[in-house]
């Protein structure tokens, strides 16, 4: 058998390695299946700083057709001051804010433009709600790859510059995401495009597991108690499940079990937790989604019904917080932690927060909260909360009265 396969998350059907990410039987989604090599502590120990360590657990064949610009082993901070104010003793942040193009998704767009460049893929692209857009065009254009971003309009214009000035084709469309995605998938498949969240997904969704990887990798290879997710499709939080459960079937870690996984959706747009509430296993979309929490707009989440079973499995919770409540967030964990985060990590602190005063995490919990995008990326939606200072003459005399 080859190193790694495709199985349908539905019917389990098996399936070759190759480009294709729908069950022809069940119309399932594809997921990477692996045979792993025999792998200790030491294997990864004195690797490179970035994700690609763990290559033996990533679903890419030969190493020439890495393409990495670096990203990963971002630091779990142990957050002591933020714990001491919310009453908890072993809190960590893992602060994805600092890769590369600051977001998370470096991690599964690097993993599916190197898979683009294994298949022979001519260009790559993807839907985006605004950091995918950046990490993808990142990698395409360290790859050599020509890039087409599809993009609601209305995204934060720190995401827009940045994902530009990487050479991407940037189709701004007057829509939602939802919009964005449907015509990316079209175009994707009719002109053979590597749309990494979508043709590729099942290659990209592997690239955000090293985020339980690098977690149980800095926490000496303990099991966390609870671990805080923000939610937008719901890739990241099936695929931090499936990093930890594979830890666990190399014997990397023990029984993984009995951990307990958050997710955390802003209010304007949070069907799984509305689907939670109600005790149901169907998410209803969210027509249009409002929030500041841009990066998590997304009304209906392509992994949506499998978080909820994913929330089941691990005697999970499912909770929202508003703008408002976001954006005190931020401020907080700048304020206690020096760590600046856009609004989906807001919305993963505001909701720990929640946890905390809902009794549903203990002050003794070993707890990692996911912070997964960079607050220089929504500047506009912060500055909201804060003063604008107003400028002074350059006088000693007088601004020395407003030092106090
Ligand atoms: C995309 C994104 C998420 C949500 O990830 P999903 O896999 O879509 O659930 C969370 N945080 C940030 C900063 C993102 O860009
Ligand atoms: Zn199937």
């Amino acid at each position: 058998m080859a190193r790694i396969s495709l199985q349908c998350r539905e019917c389990k059907k098996d399936y070759e390695s190759t480009f294709k990410y729908i069950c022809d039987d069940c119309f399932g989604p594809l997921d990477v299946k692996y045979d792993f090599p025999p792998v200790s502590k030491d294997t990864f120990t004195n690797r490179e700083k970035t994700y690609w360590r763990y290559f033996e657990l990533l679903p890419i064949e030969q190493k020439s057709n890495i393409v990495s610009i670096d990203a990963g082993m971002t630091p779990l901070t142990k957050a002591d001051k933020l714990g001491e104010k919310l009453g908890l003793k072993n809190l960590y942040i893992k602060n994805d804010s600092v890769n590369p193009t600051f977001s998370f998704k470096d991690r599964p767009a690097g993993i599916a433009v190197s898979k683009a460049k294994e298949f022979g893929l001519s260009a790559v692209g993807c839907a985006s709600t605004g950091n995918l857009a950046s990490a993808t065009a990142a990698h395409a254009a360290k790859g050599g790859f020509p890039c087409h971003i599809f993009a609601p309009s209305d995204i934060e214009m720190a995401k827009i510059t940045q994902a530009l000035s990487y050479g991407a084709n940037y189709i701004a469309v007057d829509g939602t995401y939802d919009d964005a995605n449907r015509i990316a998938a079209q175009i994707g498949d009719s002109k053979g495009i590597g749309i990494v969240n979508i043709n590729m997904r099942s290659y990209y969704v592997e690239g955000s597991k090293t985020l339980a990887y690098e977690v149980a990798e800095q926490l000496d290879w303990q099991v966390p108690d609870q671990l805080i997710v923000p939610v937008g499709s719901g890739a990241m939080l099936n695929a931090i499940c499936k990093g930890f459960e594979e830890l666990q079937s190399v014997s990397l870690l023990g029984d993984v079990s009995n951990m307990h996984m958050i997710a955390a959706q802003p209010h304007g747009c949070a069907p799984i937790v509305d689907a939670f509430k109600k005790n149901s296993s169907e998410v209803i979309p969210v027509e249009y989604p409002d929030t500041v929490a841009k990066s998590l707009a997304i009304g209906d989440p392509g992994d949506g019904r499998y978080v909820l079973k994913r929330l089941q499995q691990y005697n999970g919770f499912a909770e929202e917080s508003n703008n408002k409540e976001i954006l005190d967030a931020i401020l907080l964990l700048a304020k206690t932690e020096g760590i600046f985060t856009e609004p989906a990590g807001g919305v993963s602190v505001a909701v720990l927060q929640k946890m905390v005063e809902q009794g549903k995490i203990d002050a003794n919990d070993k707890v990692i909260c996911y912070v997964t995008g960079n607050g220089l990326k929504a500047t506009e939606a912060i500055m909201e909360v804060l003063q604008k200072p107003t400028v002074m003459k350059a006088d000693v005399g007088e601004i020395s009265a407003v030092v106090n």
